[in-house]
């Protein structure tokens, strides 16, 4: 049975953990560009999903789709595919690989199809299954998240429990790189149940890579609270990147509030604070355009994009209404002419990045550059 995998730059990064897992099982997922028998996988997010919607439906063979958009959506999905995963693949596709080599037609757990559809029976261990195999991606440390943010996909996908890969399987795939980046929720709340750090996780994990370590930047980015001195100079004392990419997403604590963060604006300013002392670039992000965002939040956003730029760089993205979060199906809120005027100005200095004007742009990028 041959199987494919349609290449979709967004889905670059659940690649290389699918190939390896798959690949256990005897399949594997070879890269195409269109779909071709005997069956083709995709894993699409909510953006880019309406772009392939025509071509699965056409699709002349058996298709998978799996992904952040499946796992919300799995009904609308599987009426154009054949087969949808419903959250994590690595046991599910060779899972229902396998039972479609034998001929199976029944029920398979974290599967929907038109007929049929059957809730998921397990919870994937990291140390289970392969980061990667021959085809090289980033080593996810952790997975799960216990905040639920209103805009977010993650929980929805992951789950709300934090789970980590041990240090000696990190340690084992880190070996094969020089620059080593990682793939978390939160860096730097390895080890830990993602509300409360461990840094003495953190550091026994750092004491041990090798190479270039790329820890709390892409993408594997942190959250603000979780920056400390402490963290920072552990970070320091390891051949590491010296920049720290962190979500703050509003300047107003009333909106951070509504999108339930679970951190406030002085956490945000004390992270930047912190990154300055440390000698730490930070790289901040935020969010505009929130159904419930007034003129006034705006503008707290806004001077604080400009005071975070005068201290590192901002990433700006419009926000955008994710089917399967709280804030699905909500209308984003237009900025204003001045607004849009300022963010133009600070781009053009060289001092902010990112989606305000276009938010869909980022979810077709390989990764999704926001941060936790
Ligand atoms: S935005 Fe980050 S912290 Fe919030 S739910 Fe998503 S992964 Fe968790």
């Amino acid at each position: 049975m041959r199987v494919n995998w349609r290449v979709i730059n967004a889905a670059a990064s659940s690649y290389a953990p699918l190939f390896a897992s798959c690949a256990e099982h005897g399949f594997y997922l070879r890269p195409v560009d269109a779909p071709a028998a005997d069956i083709t996988c995709y894993s699409l997010n909510s953006v880019n999903e309406p772009a392939y919607r025509e071509e699965i439906a056409g699709a002349g063979c058996t298709t998978i789709v799996g992904g952040p958009h499946a796992s919300a959506c799995p009904d609308q999905v599987a009426a154009y595919a054949d087969y949808v995963v419903v959250g994590e693949g690595e046991f599910t596709l060779p899972r229902l690989l396998s039972h479609l080599e034998t001929g199976g037609t029944g029920p398979v757990p974290g599967v929907v199809t038109r007929e049929w559809a059957r809730p998921i029976d397990h919870t994937v261990i990291l140390d289970a299954f392969p980061p990667f195999s021959v085809m090289k991606g980033y080593i996810e440390i952790s997975r799960g998240c216990p905040f639920g943010c209103a805009y977010c996909q993650t929980p929805c996908l992951f789950g709300s429990t934090m789970r980590h890969r041990s240090i000696d399987t990190i340690v084992r795939y880190a070996s094969r790189y020089r620059d080593i980046r990682f793939v978390s929720p939160n860096a730097l709340a390895y080890g830990s149940d993602g509300r409360s750090p461990r840094l003495e996780k953190v550091a026994a994990l750092l004491s041990r890579l090798p190479g270039n370590i790329y820890f709390g930047t892409f993408p594997s980015e942190v959250r603000p609270e979780f920056i400390s001195g402490e963290a920072l100079e552990l970070i320091a004392s390891v051949r590491a990147s010296r920049r720290i990419a962190f979500g703050a997403q509003s300047g107003s604590d009333r909106v951070l509030s509504r999108i339930r963060r679970g951190h406030s604006v002085a956490n945000v300013i004390a992270a930047v604070e912190c990154c300055r002392d440390h000698d730490f670039l930070p790289i901040v992000d935020f969010i505009l355009g929130f159904p419930f965002e007034t003129g006034e939040d705006e503008q707290e956003t806004l001077e604080m994009i400009r005071w975070v730029t005068r201290h590192g760089k901002a990433r700006v993205h419009g926000f955008i209404p994710l089917p399967g979060t709280p804030l699905g199906g909500t209308v984003p809120r237009p900025l204003s002419r001045s607004t849009l005027q300022t963010l133009g100005n600070l781009a053009l200095h060289g001092r902010i990045t990112g989606s305000w004007d276009d938010p869909a742009v980022r979810f077709f990028k390989a990764h999704s550059d926001i941060s936790p």
